[in-house]
Protein backbone atom coordinates (compact mmCIF):
# COMPACT_ATOMS: atom_id res chain seq x y z
CA UNK A 1 0.00 0.00 0.00
CA UNK A 2 1.25 3.46 -0.96
CA UNK A 3 0.77 5.83 1.97
CA UNK A 4 0.90 9.75 1.46
CA UNK A 5 3.50 10.97 4.16
CA UNK A 6 1.64 14.69 4.43
CA UNK A 7 -1.03 14.42 7.33
CA UNK A 8 -3.63 16.11 6.74
CA UNK A 9 -5.78 18.13 9.31
CA UNK A 10 -8.97 17.02 7.96
CA UNK A 11 -10.11 14.53 5.74
CA UNK A 12 -13.22 14.53 4.14
CA UNK A 13 -15.19 11.84 2.59
CA UNK A 14 -17.37 12.89 -0.44
CA UNK A 15 -18.06 16.01 -2.28
CA UNK A 16 -21.73 16.08 -1.48
CA UNK A 17 -23.13 19.49 0.11
CA UNK A 18 -22.53 18.24 3.40
CA UNK A 19 -18.66 17.48 2.74
CA UNK A 20 -18.42 20.22 0.30
CA UNK A 21 -19.46 23.05 3.19
CA UNK A 22 -17.39 21.22 5.89
CA UNK A 23 -14.24 21.44 3.50
CA UNK A 24 -15.06 25.13 2.78
CA UNK A 25 -15.46 26.48 5.84
CA UNK A 26 -12.70 24.49 7.13
CA UNK A 27 -9.87 25.52 4.50
CA UNK A 28 -11.63 29.00 5.23
CA UNK A 29 -10.84 28.90 8.74
CA UNK A 30 -6.62 27.39 7.90
CA UNK A 31 -7.07 23.88 8.32
CA UNK A 32 -5.69 21.73 5.64
CA UNK A 33 -8.46 19.51 4.09
CA UNK A 34 -8.09 16.86 2.00
CA UNK A 35 -11.89 15.96 0.01
CA UNK A 36 -12.25 12.29 -1.67
CA UNK A 37 -14.87 12.38 -4.01
CA UNK A 38 -15.44 8.39 -5.34
CA UNK A 39 -17.30 10.14 -8.73
CA UNK A 40 -15.84 12.24 -11.36
CA UNK A 41 -18.54 14.96 -10.66
CA UNK A 42 -19.18 17.08 -7.37
CA UNK A 43 -22.14 17.66 -5.53
CA UNK A 44 -23.72 14.22 -5.16
CA UNK A 45 -27.65 14.29 -5.43
CA UNK A 46 -27.64 17.67 -6.05
CA UNK A 47 -24.94 17.18 -8.86
CA UNK A 48 -25.00 17.64 -12.61
CA UNK A 49 -23.82 15.54 -15.77
CA UNK A 50 -23.68 15.65 -19.49
CA UNK A 51 -25.02 13.87 -22.09
CA UNK A 52 -25.65 15.10 -25.88
CA UNK A 53 -25.48 18.48 -25.60
CA UNK A 54 -27.38 19.12 -22.47
CA UNK A 55 -26.08 19.12 -18.82
CA UNK A 56 -28.73 17.93 -16.28
CA UNK A 57 -29.52 18.20 -12.85
CA UNK A 58 -28.90 15.24 -11.43
CA UNK A 59 -31.16 15.42 -8.68
CA UNK A 60 -32.15 18.35 -6.23
CA UNK A 61 -33.09 21.18 -8.61
CA UNK A 62 -34.75 23.69 -6.20
CA UNK A 63 -32.29 25.95 -4.75
CA UNK A 64 -33.52 27.38 -1.04
CA UNK A 65 -31.36 29.54 1.49
CA UNK A 66 -29.95 32.23 -0.72
CA UNK A 67 -32.65 35.07 0.33
CA UNK A 68 -30.60 37.63 2.71
CA UNK A 69 -30.08 35.35 6.71
CA UNK A 70 -30.25 31.97 4.66
CA UNK A 71 -28.13 29.46 5.07
CA UNK A 72 -26.74 29.13 1.53
CA UNK A 73 -26.47 33.35 1.79
CA UNK A 74 -24.74 32.97 5.13
CA UNK A 75 -21.98 30.48 3.72
CA UNK A 76 -21.24 32.38 1.30
CA UNK A 77 -20.61 36.08 2.82
CA UNK A 78 -18.81 33.36 5.67
CA UNK A 79 -16.28 32.02 2.75
CA UNK A 80 -16.33 35.53 1.03
CA UNK A 81 -17.46 34.03 -2.10
CA UNK A 82 -19.67 35.93 -4.70
CA UNK A 83 -23.67 34.39 -5.10
CA UNK A 84 -24.19 32.27 -7.79
CA UNK A 85 -26.47 34.04 -10.70
CA UNK A 86 -30.15 32.57 -10.04
CA UNK A 87 -33.89 33.02 -11.51
CA UNK A 88 -36.16 33.59 -8.16
CA UNK A 89 -39.40 33.25 -9.98
CA UNK A 90 -42.47 35.04 -8.49
CA UNK A 91 -44.18 31.91 -8.86
CA UNK A 92 -42.32 28.83 -6.41
CA UNK A 93 -43.75 26.12 -8.51
CA UNK A 94 -47.24 25.05 -10.79
CA UNK A 95 -49.13 22.79 -9.07
CA UNK A 96 -50.99 20.37 -11.58
CA UNK A 97 -53.77 18.61 -9.72
CA UNK A 98 -55.86 16.32 -11.56
CA UNK A 99 -58.57 18.72 -12.17
CA UNK A 100 -56.60 21.57 -13.10
CA UNK A 101 -53.73 23.74 -12.59
CA UNK A 102 -52.62 26.62 -10.53
CA UNK A 103 -49.60 28.32 -9.45
CA UNK A 104 -48.21 28.81 -5.80
CA UNK A 105 -47.10 32.27 -5.13
CA UNK A 106 -43.88 33.22 -2.81
CA UNK A 107 -45.32 36.35 -1.80
CA UNK A 108 -48.01 35.68 1.03
CA UNK A 109 -50.40 37.65 0.05
CA UNK A 110 -50.59 36.47 -3.82
CA UNK A 111 -50.64 33.18 -2.40
CA UNK A 112 -53.47 33.75 0.33
CA UNK A 113 -55.15 35.24 -2.72
CA UNK A 114 -55.17 31.93 -4.98
CA UNK A 115 -55.53 29.60 -1.86
CA UNK A 116 -59.12 31.68 -1.56
CA UNK A 117 -59.46 30.89 -5.36
CA UNK A 118 -58.49 27.48 -4.77
CA UNK A 119 -59.75 26.59 -2.38
CA UNK A 120 -63.29 28.38 -1.93
CA UNK A 121 -64.92 26.29 0.74
CA UNK A 122 -62.46 26.39 3.60
CA UNK A 123 -60.23 29.08 1.97
CA UNK A 124 -60.01 30.78 5.61
CA UNK A 125 -58.82 28.00 7.45
CA UNK A 126 -56.17 27.15 5.11
CA UNK A 127 -55.05 30.97 5.47
CA UNK A 128 -54.69 30.02 9.02
CA UNK A 129 -53.06 26.73 8.61
CA UNK A 130 -50.76 28.92 6.90
CA UNK A 131 -50.53 31.78 9.18
CA UNK A 132 -49.58 29.27 12.11
CA UNK A 133 -46.85 27.74 9.76
CA UNK A 134 -44.93 30.88 9.36
CA UNK A 135 -45.17 31.84 13.12
CA UNK A 136 -43.50 28.55 13.94
CA UNK A 137 -40.95 28.74 11.55
CA UNK A 138 -40.27 32.25 12.67
CA UNK A 139 -39.71 30.84 16.12
CA UNK A 140 -37.48 27.89 14.78
CA UNK A 141 -35.36 30.19 13.17
CA UNK A 142 -33.50 31.73 16.13
CA UNK A 143 -32.72 28.15 17.26
CA UNK A 144 -31.34 27.53 13.64
CA UNK A 145 -29.55 29.98 13.65
CA UNK A 146 -27.42 28.55 16.67
CA UNK A 147 -26.77 25.48 15.57
CA UNK A 148 -27.37 23.54 18.48
CA UNK A 149 -25.74 20.10 18.52
CA UNK A 150 -28.87 17.26 18.00
CA UNK A 151 -29.68 14.51 19.80
CA UNK A 152 -27.73 15.77 22.43
CA UNK A 153 -24.39 12.95 22.94
CA UNK A 154 -22.91 14.51 26.58
CA UNK A 155 -23.52 15.92 29.19
CA UNK A 156 -21.96 19.70 27.53
CA UNK A 157 -24.44 19.38 24.72
CA UNK A 158 -27.10 18.87 26.70
CA UNK A 159 -26.54 21.66 28.66
CA UNK A 160 -26.15 23.80 25.21
CA UNK A 161 -29.52 22.11 23.88
CA UNK A 162 -31.61 23.15 27.30
CA UNK A 163 -29.75 26.89 27.02
CA UNK A 164 -32.08 27.73 24.04
CA UNK A 165 -35.26 27.20 25.77
CA UNK A 166 -36.91 30.74 26.60
CA UNK A 167 -40.00 32.20 26.83
CA UNK A 168 -40.29 32.47 23.00
CA UNK A 169 -38.76 28.66 22.22
CA UNK A 170 -41.31 27.12 24.69
CA UNK A 171 -44.10 28.47 22.25
CA UNK A 172 -42.49 25.05 20.03
CA UNK A 173 -43.81 22.73 22.37
CA UNK A 174 -46.98 22.07 20.72
CA UNK A 175 -45.56 21.57 17.36
CA UNK A 176 -42.36 19.58 19.16
CA UNK A 177 -45.37 16.84 19.49
CA UNK A 178 -47.71 16.47 16.87
CA UNK A 179 -48.29 15.94 13.69
CA UNK A 180 -48.96 18.13 11.07
CA UNK A 181 -52.44 15.82 10.57
CA UNK A 182 -53.06 16.63 14.04
CA UNK A 183 -53.13 20.76 12.95
CA UNK A 184 -55.18 20.14 9.84
CA UNK A 185 -58.11 18.91 12.62
CA UNK A 186 -56.96 21.94 14.36
CA UNK A 187 -58.72 24.02 12.13
CA UNK A 188 -60.85 21.67 10.35
CA UNK A 189 -58.83 20.52 7.29
CA UNK A 190 -58.31 16.74 7.53
CA UNK A 191 -61.24 16.16 4.86
CA UNK A 192 -60.49 18.99 2.54
CA UNK A 193 -59.62 16.42 -0.44
CA UNK A 194 -57.90 18.61 -2.89
CA UNK A 195 -55.83 21.16 -0.15
CA UNK A 196 -54.78 18.25 1.92
CA UNK A 197 -53.94 16.89 -2.23
CA UNK A 198 -51.85 19.94 -2.60
CA UNK A 199 -50.35 19.70 1.22
CA UNK A 200 -49.09 16.13 0.79
CA UNK A 201 -47.56 16.41 -2.65
CA UNK A 202 -45.68 20.00 -0.96
CA UNK A 203 -44.38 17.92 2.28
CA UNK A 204 -43.33 14.89 0.03
CA UNK A 205 -41.13 16.60 -1.37
CA UNK A 206 -39.72 18.36 1.23
CA UNK A 207 -40.02 16.47 4.43
CA UNK A 208 -40.32 13.03 2.22
CA UNK A 209 -43.76 12.31 4.23
CA UNK A 210 -47.13 13.17 4.73
CA UNK A 211 -49.36 15.09 6.64
CA UNK A 212 -50.32 11.84 8.97
CA UNK A 213 -46.41 11.21 9.82
CA UNK A 214 -45.27 14.86 9.42
CA UNK A 215 -43.91 16.29 12.87
CA UNK A 216 -45.74 19.47 12.61
CA UNK A 217 -42.79 21.82 13.15
CA UNK A 218 -40.64 20.20 10.23
CA UNK A 219 -43.54 20.13 8.11
CA UNK A 220 -44.18 24.38 8.86
CA UNK A 221 -40.37 24.97 8.53
CA UNK A 222 -40.17 23.45 4.96
CA UNK A 223 -43.38 25.15 3.75
CA UNK A 224 -42.33 28.23 4.90
CA UNK A 225 -38.49 27.73 3.37
CA UNK A 226 -40.51 27.77 -0.21
CA UNK A 227 -42.16 31.36 0.80
CA UNK A 228 -38.39 32.51 1.27
CA UNK A 229 -37.68 32.07 -1.64
CA UNK A 230 -37.36 28.82 -4.70
CA UNK A 231 -34.13 29.69 -6.42
CA UNK A 232 -33.21 28.64 -9.79
CA UNK A 233 -29.12 28.67 -9.84
CA UNK A 234 -27.88 28.90 -12.79
CA UNK A 235 -25.98 25.60 -14.54
CA UNK A 236 -28.15 23.95 -11.36
CA UNK A 237 -26.87 23.61 -7.99
CA UNK A 238 -24.00 21.61 -9.25
CA UNK A 239 -22.64 25.70 -9.21
CA UNK A 240 -22.63 25.97 -5.90
CA UNK A 241 -20.89 22.71 -5.52
CA UNK A 242 -18.94 23.87 -8.15
CA UNK A 243 -18.53 27.24 -5.85
CA UNK A 244 -17.11 25.75 -2.57
CA UNK A 245 -14.97 23.52 -4.78
CA UNK A 246 -13.08 27.21 -6.01
CA UNK A 247 -13.43 28.09 -2.65
CA UNK A 248 -11.33 24.99 -0.89
CA UNK A 249 -8.91 25.26 -3.59
CA UNK A 250 -8.34 28.72 -3.02
CA UNK A 251 -7.83 28.29 0.79
CA UNK A 252 -5.54 26.03 -0.08
CA UNK A 253 -7.40 22.77 -0.15
CA UNK A 254 -7.02 20.00 -1.92
CA UNK A 255 -9.97 17.95 -4.07
CA UNK A 256 -9.47 14.48 -5.25
CA UNK A 257 -11.86 12.85 -8.12
CA UNK A 258 -12.14 9.73 -8.75
CA UNK A 259 -10.93 8.78 -5.08
CA UNK A 260 -12.93 6.46 -3.41
CA UNK A 261 -12.52 5.52 0.13
CA UNK A 262 -12.85 1.99 0.38
CA UNK A 263 -11.79 1.62 4.38
CA UNK A 264 -10.93 3.90 7.17
CA UNK A 265 -9.05 3.32 10.17
CA UNK A 266 -7.50 4.79 13.37
CA UNK A 267 -4.14 5.03 13.31
CA UNK A 268 -2.15 6.54 16.22
CA UNK A 269 -1.88 9.98 14.22
CA UNK A 270 -5.40 10.45 13.15
CA UNK A 271 -7.32 8.11 10.81
CA UNK A 272 -6.38 6.52 7.36
CA UNK A 273 -8.35 6.60 4.52
CA UNK A 274 -7.41 4.24 1.83
CA UNK A 275 -9.12 4.57 -1.52
CA UNK A 276 -9.58 1.82 -4.68
CA UNK A 277 -5.68 1.61 -5.63
CA UNK A 278 -4.80 1.20 -2.00
CA UNK A 279 -3.64 4.58 -1.54
CA UNK A 280 -3.77 5.67 2.03
CA UNK A 281 -4.28 8.92 3.21
CA UNK A 282 -3.63 10.38 6.76
CA UNK A 283 -6.10 13.04 8.52
CA UNK A 284 -5.67 14.08 12.15
CA UNK A 285 -9.58 13.87 11.85
CA UNK A 286 -12.38 12.66 9.55
CA UNK A 287 -15.57 13.59 8.04
CA UNK A 288 -17.79 11.15 6.72
CA UNK A 289 -20.50 12.67 3.94
CA UNK A 290 -21.11 9.35 2.09
CA UNK A 291 -24.59 9.04 4.16
CA UNK A 292 -24.99 6.49 6.78
CA UNK A 293 -26.86 4.27 5.08
CA UNK A 294 -23.07 2.86 3.45
CA UNK A 295 -21.47 3.76 6.62
CA UNK A 296 -20.61 0.54 8.32
CA UNK A 297 -19.13 -1.18 4.88
CA UNK A 298 -16.35 1.50 5.25
CA UNK A 299 -15.41 0.51 8.89
CA UNK A 300 -13.52 -2.20 10.25
CA UNK A 301 -14.83 -4.47 12.50
CA UNK A 302 -13.89 -3.60 15.44
CA UNK A 303 -14.77 0.08 15.22
CA UNK A 304 -18.62 -0.60 13.65
CA UNK A 305 -20.26 -1.42 16.92
CA UNK A 306 -18.25 1.52 18.51
CA UNK A 307 -19.56 4.15 16.52
CA UNK A 308 -23.72 5.79 17.53
CA UNK A 309 -24.88 4.10 14.52
CA UNK A 310 -26.11 0.71 15.23
CA UNK A 311 -25.97 -1.28 11.85
CA UNK A 312 -29.29 -2.89 11.95
CA UNK A 313 -31.33 -0.15 13.07
CA UNK A 314 -29.83 1.89 10.48
CA UNK A 315 -31.18 -1.16 7.60
CA UNK A 316 -34.20 -1.21 9.04
CA UNK A 317 -35.00 2.74 9.09
CA UNK A 318 -37.59 3.96 6.22
CA UNK A 319 -35.97 5.94 3.03
CA UNK A 320 -36.61 6.25 -0.18
CA UNK A 321 -35.16 6.28 -3.56
CA UNK A 322 -35.90 7.92 -6.62
CA UNK A 323 -37.10 7.45 -9.88
CA UNK A 324 -35.81 10.25 -12.42
CA UNK A 325 -36.40 10.87 -15.53
CA UNK A 326 -33.68 13.45 -17.83
CA UNK A 327 -35.31 14.89 -21.05
CA UNK A 328 -33.57 17.13 -23.36
CA UNK A 329 -36.44 19.22 -25.27
CA UNK A 330 -37.22 21.98 -28.26
CA UNK A 331 -38.34 24.56 -26.61
CA UNK A 332 -41.29 25.08 -29.23
CA UNK A 333 -44.26 26.34 -26.66
CA UNK A 334 -45.18 22.86 -26.00
CA UNK A 335 -43.55 22.78 -22.93
CA UNK A 336 -45.26 22.50 -19.19
CA UNK A 337 -46.06 26.29 -18.23
CA UNK A 338 -46.83 27.42 -21.85
CA UNK A 339 -49.97 28.55 -22.13
CA UNK A 340 -50.33 29.34 -18.64
CA UNK A 341 -51.14 32.64 -17.96
CA UNK A 342 -50.21 34.71 -14.37
CA UNK A 343 -49.32 38.00 -13.20
CA UNK A 344 -46.16 38.75 -13.70
CA UNK A 345 -45.92 36.17 -16.19
CA UNK A 346 -42.52 35.02 -18.13
CA UNK A 347 -41.21 31.88 -19.56
CA UNK A 348 -38.80 31.69 -16.24
CA UNK A 349 -41.86 32.27 -14.10
CA UNK A 350 -42.74 28.76 -14.50
CA UNK A 351 -39.83 26.64 -14.09
CA UNK A 352 -40.89 24.31 -11.66
CA UNK A 353 -43.85 22.30 -11.71
CA UNK A 354 -45.31 19.93 -9.62
CA UNK A 355 -47.79 17.26 -10.82
CA UNK A 356 -50.18 14.99 -9.26
CA UNK A 357 -52.01 12.32 -11.52
CA UNK A 358 -54.58 11.14 -8.99
CA UNK A 359 -56.20 11.66 -5.90
CA UNK A 360 -56.60 8.04 -4.58
CA UNK A 361 -53.21 7.40 -4.91
CA UNK A 362 -50.01 7.82 -2.47
CA UNK A 363 -48.26 10.85 -3.82
CA UNK A 364 -45.30 8.45 -4.88
CA UNK A 365 -43.87 6.26 -7.27
CA UNK A 366 -45.29 8.46 -10.27
CA UNK A 367 -48.13 9.80 -8.84
CA UNK A 368 -46.71 12.88 -7.99
CA UNK A 369 -43.05 14.45 -9.41
CA UNK A 370 -41.11 17.48 -9.86
CA UNK A 371 -40.60 18.61 -13.05
CA UNK A 372 -37.84 21.05 -12.97
CA UNK A 373 -37.08 23.15 -16.40
CA UNK A 374 -33.98 24.97 -16.98
CA UNK A 375 -34.37 28.66 -17.94
CA UNK A 376 -34.50 29.95 -21.38
CA UNK A 377 -31.86 31.71 -21.38
CA UNK A 378 -29.81 29.40 -18.92
CA UNK A 379 -26.70 28.22 -22.01
CA UNK A 380 -25.00 26.36 -19.21
CA UNK A 381 -27.94 24.26 -19.55
CA UNK A 382 -28.66 23.74 -22.96
CA UNK A 383 -28.42 25.65 -26.29
CA UNK A 384 -30.74 28.24 -27.64
CA UNK A 385 -34.08 26.66 -28.31
CA UNK A 386 -33.74 24.05 -26.29
CA UNK A 387 -34.19 23.20 -22.37
CA UNK A 388 -33.05 20.29 -20.10
CA UNK A 389 -35.34 18.78 -17.80
CA UNK A 390 -35.32 16.79 -14.46
CA UNK A 391 -38.18 15.28 -13.53
CA UNK A 392 -38.22 13.06 -9.98
CA UNK A 393 -40.50 10.58 -7.83
CA UNK A 394 -40.31 9.24 -4.74
CA UNK A 395 -40.02 5.57 -4.85
CA UNK A 396 -39.22 2.13 -2.99
CA UNK A 397 -36.29 0.97 -3.55
CA UNK A 398 -36.62 -2.76 -2.94
CA UNK A 399 -38.64 -3.33 -6.07
CA UNK A 400 -35.71 -2.06 -8.38
CA UNK A 401 -33.54 -4.41 -7.17
CA UNK A 402 -35.49 -7.44 -8.90
CA UNK A 403 -33.44 -7.88 -12.20
CA UNK A 404 -36.42 -9.77 -13.81
CA UNK A 405 -38.83 -6.70 -12.91
CA UNK A 406 -36.23 -3.75 -13.51
CA UNK A 407 -36.95 -3.14 -17.64
CA UNK A 408 -40.60 -3.43 -17.58
CA UNK A 409 -40.54 -0.89 -14.29
CA UNK A 410 -38.33 1.48 -15.63
CA UNK A 411 -40.43 1.63 -19.22
CA UNK A 412 -43.72 1.73 -16.97
CA UNK A 413 -42.63 4.53 -14.72
CA UNK A 414 -41.25 6.58 -17.48
CA UNK A 415 -44.26 5.95 -19.35
CA UNK A 416 -46.81 6.85 -16.74
CA UNK A 417 -45.13 10.10 -15.63
CA UNK A 418 -44.61 11.54 -19.27
CA UNK A 419 -48.68 10.44 -19.76
CA UNK A 420 -49.40 12.92 -17.15
CA UNK A 421 -47.39 15.97 -18.10
CA UNK A 422 -48.85 14.70 -21.32
CA UNK A 423 -52.50 15.45 -20.37
CA UNK A 424 -51.91 18.75 -19.38
CA UNK A 425 -49.79 19.87 -22.36
CA UNK A 426 -50.60 17.72 -25.17
CA UNK A 427 -47.46 19.03 -27.33
CA UNK A 428 -44.68 18.29 -24.90
CA UNK A 429 -43.64 15.16 -26.12
CA UNK A 430 -43.52 15.90 -29.92
CA UNK A 431 -40.38 17.87 -27.91
CA UNK A 432 -38.29 15.32 -26.41
CA UNK A 433 -35.24 14.64 -28.35
CA UNK A 434 -33.45 12.27 -25.64
CA UNK A 435 -34.98 10.93 -22.71
CA UNK A 436 -32.46 9.16 -20.21
CA UNK A 437 -34.31 7.13 -17.06
CA UNK A 438 -32.45 6.85 -13.41
CA UNK A 439 -33.65 4.66 -10.85
CA UNK A 440 -32.35 3.32 -7.16
CA UNK A 441 -29.70 1.16 -9.09
CA UNK A 442 -28.34 4.08 -10.71
CA UNK A 443 -28.24 6.29 -8.14
CA UNK A 444 -25.97 3.54 -6.01
CA UNK A 445 -23.48 3.32 -9.00
CA UNK A 446 -23.06 7.16 -8.92
CA UNK A 447 -23.37 8.39 -5.51
CA UNK A 448 -22.53 5.02 -3.17
CA UNK A 449 -25.24 5.09 -1.06
CA UNK A 450 -26.66 1.62 -0.41
CA UNK A 451 -29.26 0.79 -2.36
CA UNK A 452 -29.84 3.74 -3.69
CA UNK A 453 -31.76 5.41 -0.85
CA UNK A 454 -31.73 9.40 -1.32
CA UNK A 455 -33.21 11.94 0.54
CA UNK A 456 -32.50 10.83 4.38
CA UNK A 457 -34.84 9.19 6.80
CA UNK A 458 -38.52 9.15 6.37
CA UNK A 459 -39.97 10.90 9.54
CA UNK A 460 -42.20 8.63 10.66
CA UNK A 461 -44.52 10.13 13.45
CA UNK A 462 -44.77 13.45 15.93
CA UNK A 463 -41.72 12.39 17.74
CA UNK A 464 -39.49 10.43 14.91
CA UNK A 465 -37.49 13.91 14.92
CA UNK A 466 -35.88 12.29 18.00
CA UNK A 467 -34.21 9.75 16.70
CA UNK A 468 -32.07 11.71 14.18
CA UNK A 469 -28.57 10.63 14.21
CA UNK A 470 -25.87 13.52 15.57
CA UNK A 471 -22.90 14.42 13.72
CA UNK A 472 -20.79 13.05 16.41
CA UNK A 473 -19.90 9.62 15.73
CA UNK A 474 -19.08 8.98 18.84
CA UNK A 475 -15.80 8.00 18.30
CA UNK A 476 -13.22 10.58 18.83
CA UNK A 477 -12.22 13.03 15.45
CA UNK A 478 -14.57 10.61 12.98
CA UNK A 479 -17.49 13.43 12.40
CA UNK A 480 -20.28 12.91 10.29
CA UNK A 481 -22.36 15.62 7.99
CA UNK A 482 -25.21 15.50 5.28
CA UNK A 483 -28.76 14.06 5.05
CA UNK A 484 -28.26 11.19 6.94
CA UNK A 485 -27.30 13.20 9.83
CA UNK A 486 -29.19 15.85 11.56
CA UNK A 487 -30.91 18.37 10.92
CA UNK A 488 -32.11 15.93 7.77
CA UNK A 489 -32.18 16.25 3.69
CA UNK A 490 -32.33 18.94 1.14
CA UNK A 491 -29.40 21.29 -0.01
CA UNK A 492 -29.68 23.49 2.76
CA UNK A 493 -29.67 20.45 5.87
CA UNK A 494 -27.27 19.53 4.29
CA UNK A 495 -24.51 22.28 4.23
CA UNK A 496 -25.95 23.05 7.78
CA UNK A 497 -24.46 19.75 8.84
CA UNK A 498 -21.36 20.61 7.12
CA UNK A 499 -21.04 24.14 8.74
CA UNK A 500 -21.90 22.37 12.41
CA UNK A 501 -19.25 20.15 12.02
CA UNK A 502 -16.60 22.59 11.09
CA UNK A 503 -17.27 25.03 13.78
CA UNK A 504 -17.58 21.72 16.11
CA UNK A 505 -14.13 20.93 15.11
CA UNK A 506 -12.45 24.44 15.14
CA UNK A 507 -13.97 25.87 17.94
C1 LIG B 1 -34.09 13.21 -7.04
C2 LIG B 1 -33.76 14.17 -5.93
C3 LIG B 1 -34.31 15.45 -5.95
C4 LIG B 1 -33.99 16.35 -4.92
N1 LIG B 1 -34.48 17.62 -4.99
C5 LIG B 1 -34.02 18.56 -4.11
C6 LIG B 1 -34.29 19.93 -4.32
O1 LIG B 1 -34.95 20.30 -5.29
N2 LIG B 1 -33.77 20.81 -3.42
C7 LIG B 1 -32.99 20.42 -2.37
O2 LIG B 1 -32.52 21.27 -1.59
N3 LIG B 1 -32.72 19.12 -2.15
C8 LIG B 1 -33.20 18.17 -3.00
N4 LIG B 1 -32.86 16.87 -2.85
C9 LIG B 1 -32.12 16.45 -1.66
C10 LIG B 1 -30.64 16.82 -1.74
O3 LIG B 1 -30.16 16.66 -3.04
C11 LIG B 1 -29.83 15.91 -0.81
O4 LIG B 1 -30.44 15.79 0.45
C12 LIG B 1 -28.41 16.45 -0.63
O5 LIG B 1 -27.88 16.92 -1.85
C13 LIG B 1 -27.58 15.32 -0.06
O6 LIG B 1 -26.28 15.79 0.17
P1 LIG B 1 -25.25 14.90 1.03
O7 LIG B 1 -24.08 15.75 1.25
O8 LIG B 1 -25.94 14.33 2.20
O9 LIG B 1 -24.90 13.62 0.18
P2 LIG B 1 -24.71 13.18 -1.40
O10 LIG B 1 -25.28 14.24 -2.24
O11 LIG B 1 -25.21 11.83 -1.47
O12 LIG B 1 -23.17 13.25 -1.53
C14 LIG B 1 -22.33 12.25 -1.07
C15 LIG B 1 -21.10 12.21 -1.95
O13 LIG B 1 -20.20 11.25 -1.41
C16 LIG B 1 -19.62 10.53 -2.48
N5 LIG B 1 -19.15 9.26 -1.92
C17 LIG B 1 -19.91 8.25 -1.45
N6 LIG B 1 -19.13 7.26 -0.98
C18 LIG B 1 -17.86 7.67 -1.15
C19 LIG B 1 -16.60 7.07 -0.86
N7 LIG B 1 -16.52 5.88 -0.30
N8 LIG B 1 -15.46 7.75 -1.16
C20 LIG B 1 -15.55 9.00 -1.74
N9 LIG B 1 -16.72 9.59 -2.05
C21 LIG B 1 -17.86 8.94 -1.75
C22 LIG B 1 -20.72 10.40 -3.49
O14 LIG B 1 -20.25 10.12 -4.79
C23 LIG B 1 -21.39 11.77 -3.37
O15 LIG B 1 -20.84 12.71 -4.28
C24 LIG B 1 -33.16 15.94 -3.86
C25 LIG B 1 -32.61 14.65 -3.84
C26 LIG B 1 -32.89 13.79 -4.88
C27 LIG B 1 -32.26 12.42 -4.86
Amino acid sequence: MKKRTIPYDVIIVGAGFGGLTAAACLAHKGQRVLLCERSGELGGCAGRFERGGYRFASGATVGMGFEPGGVLHDLYSRLRIPLPEWKEPPVIMDIHLPDGAFPYWRSKANWYVEAARQFPTESARVIAFFEEAFQVARLLEPVIRRRPLFPPTDAATAVRLLSLADSQTVRLLPFLTSTIADRLKRFDLEKARRFLCFLNGQLIDSVQTTAEQCPAFLGYAALSTFHRGAFAIRGGLASVAEDLARSIIGDGGEIRRHCDIRTVERRAAGWLATNQYGEGFVGKKLVLNNSLHSLHRLLPEGLRKAVAVDAAHEQRRPAWGAFVLYLGCNDEGNLPGSGMVHQNSTPDSRLFHQFIGSYDLPPTEGNQFLLSLSSPEDRLFAPAGKRSITISTHTAVAQWWEPSRYDSLKAAYQQRILDTVARSFPGFPATIEQVLPGTPVTWERFTGRHQGKVGGYIPTGPFSWLHNYPVRSGLSDLWFCGDTVFPGAGTLGTALSGMTVADQMTG
